[in-house]
């Protein structure tokens, strides 16, 4: 080849080099992904005014996620060096010894109980959960604290053993016990998070901390850690707002490695079916490294001025009556609760989810609307919750002309 022809050759690379790199910073420039899928599989795009539920697809990643994921899928890498590097970089962020991206918190949970179950046995990786053979198969749970993420740990062949009072808890340990669980959000249960974490260690065994949906505030990522659960699991597609499909399991490096061994891409393994690809796990990266440039106090007054936004579009509605709570554990954010006089406006605030939903736009609101066994916000059954947290910019203003549409036309 000629110098000419190199440089031109090289030149066409170059061009093609930015090109794609201009592309993988905006997503959606590129003519290829131009075609709305969600169109053209006539699938029906909402207004999340819930939360960030599992159901609704749970958060929308920032625009630096979602360019980094774009940016991620433009090149093949090796899959370990992957996930070591985002691992250890993640760990000196959130300030833990180690840490692991996982399919989501719950495959968080499987892989720290089969961590757990099989550390110092490598052997045994392939046997679980058939063959438990020789294997401490006991997982300690207070009673308070089963919920529908026990499956997540069974998966390993494990039981449960429940204990309510301390006293019992310190007596149930057996040589048959491999983890203690803990669901940190329970808000129910006698044994503190801190006498949890002291007995377990006194019969060394490891701690387990599911706190899937508590943060914000930000510092849990590394609080609980730093109280001496050996491991603590989170959910990526919840608050952090990474992929959906993401989590992060961090915690004691010893337990990290053992985590690591059970998962994905080692094909003889419980995580093998629970992978994480170069996307998710850059998108991962990128939503810790977005959510660490946030603050509790800057979220805290956007979500409340949301919140003040659509209250304040709503003062004409007979009765009506706004209020802000903020759950203690789980989804501690600002939630606007609206009530009003029933008896001037003739529909239950069920009725005005099912309008909003059947609407257009789609509006879903907070699931805990009209109920009295909620989900974590009010148990009040005259009460409309909306979930401000994940709406997108200008959406509010369109969730309070919907609801100021349905309410009035039923005075
Ligand atoms: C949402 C949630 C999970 C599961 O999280 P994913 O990231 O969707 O797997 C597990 N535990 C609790 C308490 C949760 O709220």
């Amino acid at each position: 080849m000629s110098f000419s022809a190199t440089r031109r050759h090289f030149f066409a690379w170059a061009q093609g080099a930015l090109a794609l790199g201009a592309s993988g910073a905006r997503p959606g420039r590129d003519p290829e992904s131009t075609v709305d899928y969600y169109d053209k599989l006539g699938v029906t795009k909402i207004i999340n005014a819930a939360g960030t539920y599992t159901v609704l697809t749970a958060s929308i990643m920032p625009p630096s996620v979602q360019a980094a994921v774009a940016q991620a899928a433009q090149h093949p890498v090796r899959l370990l060096e992957l996930q070591k590097a985002a691992g250890e970089y993640l760990a000196k962020r959130l300030q833990c010894e180690a840490a692991l991206i996982t399919a989501g918190a719950a495959s968080g949970l499987t892989l720290a109980t089969a961590a757990c179950v099989t550390r110092g046995r490598a052997d045994a990786i392939e046997k679980i959960p058939t063959d438990m053979t020789g294997l401490k198969n006991e997982v300690i749970v207070q009673k308070a604290h089963h919920n529908d993420y026990d499956h997540a740990l069974l998966n390993c062949g494990v039981h449960f053993v429940e204990v309510e009072t301390l006293a019992e808890y310190e007596k149930a340990f057996t040589g048959q016990i491999a983890m203690a669980h803990f669901f940190n959000a329970a808000g129910a249960g006698s044994i503190s998070r801190e006498d949890w974490v002291r007995v377990a260690h006194s019969h060394e065994v490891p701690c387990l901390n599911d706190a899937a949906a508590d943060v914000p505030p930000i510092s849990n990522l590394w609080n609980y850690t730093k109280m001496g659960f050996d491991l603590v699991v989170f959910s990526g597609g919840k608050g952090m707002r990474g992929p959906q499909n993401a989590g992060l399991l961090l915690g004691r490096k010893e337990l990290i490695d053992a985590a690591v061994a059970n998962a994905m891409p080692i094909s003889a393994t419980i995580g093998r079916g629970m992978k994480v690809a170069k996307e998710e796990i850059v998108g991962m990266v990128a939503a810790v490294d977005w959510f660490l440039s946030q603050t509790d106090e800057g979220m805290e007054a956007e979500f409340t001025a949301r919140a003040n936004r659509i209250a304040e579009h709503l003062k004409s509605i007979p009765g009506l009556q706004s209020r802000i709570v903020i759950p203690p554990v789980a989804n501690r954010i600002p939630h606007l609760v609206l009530t009003y006089d029933q008896n001037r406006v003739k529909i239950a605030p069920k009725a005005v989810a099912d309008a909003l939903r059947h609407g257009s736009p789609c509006i879903e609101l907070n699931p805990s609307t009209g109920r009295k066994h909620d989900h974590g916000v009010t148990g009040d059954e005259d009460a409309i919750v909306v979930g401000v947290w994940m709406l997108q910019p200008g959406e509010d203003i369109i969730v309070a002309k919907r609801l100021h549409e349905v309410l009035s036309k039923a005075t």
